[in-house]
């Protein structure tokens, strides 16, 4: 069967489809996911992660088994604690009632627990068991992410041998069900990605067999233009940009694993963002690049807020060669990495992280004092950033000056602006207490005004 993805004119015939842990926390959320995979042929390689959160104070079965490894690891009694993970399947398999057991998994896993097979082993063995439980569920193959996802001896990714066994293991089976989040190392230990690193998984099934399409399905309709917990009910964003996803995540914007776009876009695979819970929402598209025009100027505003700013102040430092670098290697030195860095006649200012930057503090202003000689420094703390993205901006003469009449309508203060030289974004410091005016006020002039 071909299907038609209008949006972006692609033909599908395979999809990579990626389940989060909340669409898989409960017997309900595997029934919405069995029926989201048969109501489209195309969805014939799956990736689970572990069960998630069922309600906000619940624990992710992750979550749960990190902490009995813990408990394992010092040699403590670690029973009760395995059998809440137990548990948590078992409710899911009497539910629906399946004709599985995983009595002989948990058996492996208690031995490894108690033989301190590792932390990376336990954790993954969240993704593991639900791997198994949906492949049972959906009448799937289930292959195993340690025989097909390969790291180095350093523990990097190793993509070459990844692929080439992914390839040659799936030819074999026209749909099948792989857990997300780890894979083995060559001394055939389990290692796993980072957090949320089942994203990453299906990023690198999909192009490993030339996916047209990468579903990630998760428990929000996609990427919003702003930040929900600040604005109300934002605006949805339909189609965006790699490059413009990577500024927004950067600052705060976080839907999907930074790492997982890397192998999807190499091989010019779009991911769509989708919701499990409203299958109907079209989500996020996200592309390489798109003719697309988008709906606003602006495609998304995020922000961060703690950050500090140190102003060095010195006459003439312009004509001193190698001022900046001297600057920074004090904060290089003190392992401050710093976050932006505008400059002006006499001044140099560098930002930073108020939690990193406060337990050095004194050590870098004596550092900068021995190392620049400033006629002043000054630190002022409690700065928020604003990163205002969009492809649209480019096109569009005057943005920069809406944004700013914007704010000081809205009597905010800006203490700093930074334009990339991709003109897809401009970033604005400015107070912390002025940090939600200030989305507010830019979220109004570009969206609400132009609905
Ligand atoms: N289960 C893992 C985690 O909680 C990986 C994932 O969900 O993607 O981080």
């Amino acid at each position: 069967m071909h299907q038609k993805l209008s949006r972006i004119g692609v033909t599908v015939v395979v999809k990579v489809v990626k389940f989060g842990g909340s669409s898989l926390a409960s017997a309900e959320q595997f029934i919405k996911v069995g029926n989201i995979i048969r109501a489209d042929e195309t969805r014939r390689y799956v990736v689970p992660s572990a069960p998630g959160k069922r309600f906000s104070a619940d624990t992710k079965v992750t979550d749960m088994l990190y902490q009995c490894y813990d408990l394992a690891a010092k040699g403590k009694d670690f029973s009760a604690e395995f059998e809440a993970i137990r548990a948590r399947y078992q409710e899911i398999i009497t539910e629906l009632s399946l004709h599985l057991s995983l009595d002989e998994q948990f058996e492996t896993i208690r031995a490894g627990f108690i033989g301190k097979a590792g932390r990376d082993y336990a954790a993954s063995r969240g993704e593991y068991l639900n791997g198994i439980l949906l492949a049972a569920y959906l009448g799937y193959a289930f292959v195993d992410a340690a025989d097909v996802i390969f790291f180095n001896e350093n523990g990097a990714y190793d993509a070459r041998k990844t692929v080439h066994t992914l390839r040659d293991t799936l030819a074999a089976y026209e749909r099948a069900v792989i857990p997300g989040f780890y894979g083995s190392m060559p001394n055939d230990t389990i290692k796993t990605f980072s957090r949320g690193g089942s994203d990453i998984t299906g990023s690198i099934l999909a192009s490993a067999v030339n996916a047209d399409l990468y579903e990630n399905w998760t428990d929000v309709s996609g990427f919003l233009i702003a930040d929900p917990r600040v604005i109300e009910n934002p605006e949805r964003i339909r189609v965006i940009t790699y490059k413009e996803l990577r500024e927004l995540s950067y600052m705060g914007a976080t839907v999907l694993h930074e790492d997982a776009i890397f192998p999807v876009r190499k091989a010019g695979i779009p991911i769509n963002i989708k919701n499990t819970n409203e299958p109907e929402d079209e989500g996020t598209m996200i592309v390489e690049s798109t003719s697309q025009k988008p709906l606003f100027t602006i495609t998304g505003i995020a922000g961060k807020t703690g950050f500090t700013v140190v102003n060095i102040e010195k006459d003439m430092m312009n004509a001193e060669l190698g001022f900046g670098r001297r600057v920074l290697e004090v904060f290089e030195k003190n392992g401050i990495s710093f976050e932006h860095m505008p400059s002006g006649i006499d001044t140099m200012s560098v930002i930073v992280h108020q939690s990193e930057f406060g337990t050095k503090e004194q050590e870098i202003l004596a550092g900068l004092h021995r190392n620049v000689h400033p006629d002043t420094i000054d630190i002022e703390t409690d700065l928020a950033l604003l990163a205002v993205v969009g492809r649209g901006m480019k096109s569009t003469r005057g943005t920069a000056g809406r944004i700013f009449s914007a704010l000081a309508h809205a009597h905010v203060n800006v203490k700093m602006i930074d334009q990339g030289s991709s003109e897809l974004n401009i970033i604005i410091g400015v107070s912390e207490s002025d940090f939600s005016t200030a989305m507010k006020a830019i979220y109004d002039i570009f969206v609400i005004h132009q609905l």
